[in-house]
């Protein structure tokens, strides 16, 4: 994705495009966000990056992540790796299965990776703004006037400009002040807890227990001695308590806990509305881009953050975003097929994951939906027939549900 560019090239881009070119307001200064200043930067377009917080530091988090991350941001996603995933291992209730991968998943610290998009999208033009909180949006004669509040202010700053783009997150205002409809968001916790001495740094543990969550829990070693637990409630005062009794099930101390609530991705948001003479379009989780199947965020709001800057450059089409709806519309499929399954349901699941179906599991990626649910599901027909019978009781994921 990222491709070399010499300083002559990019100068040259630069000069070229900026006369053509609107200028982009990119509110939220996060992992999409700053992704999407940074490919438009690039370009040569006039960028700059509103961000509520006062200075750059984001929340700690250790998030796991498929290596595809490598291929969207190459070097600059570097620094963020903190350790590699070979295997998974999955439990549930006496049963377990292991899967290896062929191309390890990485284990990121989020903080590292904004501040190396961040600095990635400065060194390429785009300007950041901190400590301005995006209030509201309006058309204007040029385009589309933004309202921001400065701390300790009284008097809201404006700004006009032809392209807003709204990385601001899952309670995204921009999406709420252009009229998009409120996302439904589910709490996500994790603690940091000492890895348990029978677990190696390069395995993941998953558990289903559908008593406790229709997803599941995770430990992720972030180091030889470290690890995230967690897990995806539909409360968050539920979540938190199932993840302390978990804890002490297992006999585990939290060090800390991270949590936030994260975007449920229930149809493809469309990411573009047109206001007066401009346009806005969103990005990341501010646009649900999130596997709903694992609640995964980071590389599908990279790819909807390259998917938005192919379209404000190309004015219009993006094959990324094409691509991203399809991916995201079948993890909504194995969403809705598992959400109410049971704890017997698990053990056929796991029971069934034959050596061809571990074989496609370890050679694809959840960032490669078609190809992991196409070669299972021919290596063991039984998991269509599984998958069938949770589609018509997927309960609130189910299509009867939605409609
Ligand atoms: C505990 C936890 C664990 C997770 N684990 C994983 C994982 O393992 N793998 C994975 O892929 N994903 C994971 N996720 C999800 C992932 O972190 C998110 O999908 C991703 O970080 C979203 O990035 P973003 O840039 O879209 O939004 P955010 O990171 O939410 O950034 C939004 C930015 O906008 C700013 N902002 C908000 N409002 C305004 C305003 N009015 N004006 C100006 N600025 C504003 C905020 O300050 C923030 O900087 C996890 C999430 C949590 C909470």
């Amino acid at each position: 994705m990222m491709t070399a560019r010499t300083p002559e090239h990019s100068q040259k881009n630069r000069r070229e495009n900026i006369s053509m070119s609107p200028d982009v307001a990119v509110v939220g200064g996060s992992a999409a966000g700053f992704f999407t200043a940074f490919l438009l930067a690039r370009e040569g377009m006039p960028v700059r990056v509103f961000e509520q917080s006062e200075t750059l530091d984001p929340e700690a988090r250790t998030l796991i992540v498929t290596s595809r991350m490598k291929d969207l941001l190459q070097d600059a996603g570097s620094a963020s790796i903190v350790n590699e995933i070979r295997k998974f291992e999955l439990f549930t209730d006496g049963r377990a299965a292991t899967i290896s991968l062929d191309r390890p998943d990485l284990i990121i610290e989020r903080a590292k990776l904004i501040r190396s998009l961040a600095e990635r999208a400065q060194e390429s033009g785009a300007k950041i703004d901190f400590a301005r909180k995006f209030r509201s949006l309006a058309p204007d004669a040029n385009g589309i006037t933004l309202e921001m509040q400065r701390p300790g202010k009284e008097t809201a700053e404006t700004l006009s400009t032809r392209v807003v783009v709204g990385g601001d997150g899952a309670a995204s205002r921009v999406a709420q002040s252009a009229g998009w409809p409120k996302l439904e968001t589910v709490p996500l916790v994790q603690a940091i807890v000492p890895l348990p001495k029978d677990m190696t740094p390069d395995t993941v543990r998953v558990w289903f227990v559908p008593d406790d969550t229709p997803y599941f829990y995770w430990l992720i070693p972030e180091s030889a001695d470290r690890g995230a637990l967690g897990l995806i409630g539909e409360a968050g005062s539920e979540a938190r308590k199932h993840l302390e009794a978990f804890l002490l099930k297992r006999k585990l101390e939290a060090i800390s806990f991270q949590g936030a609530r994260i975007p449920v991705y229930r149809s493809w948001v469309p990411v573009r509305k047109k206001l007066g003479g401009g346009s806005i379009f969103l990005v990341g989780d501010a646009a649900a881009q999130v596997k709903v199947s694992t609640v995964g965020g980071i590389v599908t709001g990279l790819r909807g953050a390259a998917g938005v800057a192919e379209a404000i450059l190309r004015g219009g089409s993006s094959a990324e975003l094409r691509q991203l709806r399809r991916e995201l519309d079948l993890h909504l499929l194995v969403r809705r097929a598992m959400h109410r399954f049971t704890q017997d349901d698990y053990s056929r699941l796991v029971d069934s994951l034959n050596a061809p179906a571990k074989r496609s599991l370890s050679r694809y990626s959840r960032d490669e939906a078609l190809k992991v649910l196409w070669r299972v599901c021919v290596s063991q027909p039984r998991l269509i027939l599984m998958g069938l019978r949770g589609l018509l009781t997927g309960g609130r994921f189910s299509s009867r549900a939605d409609s």
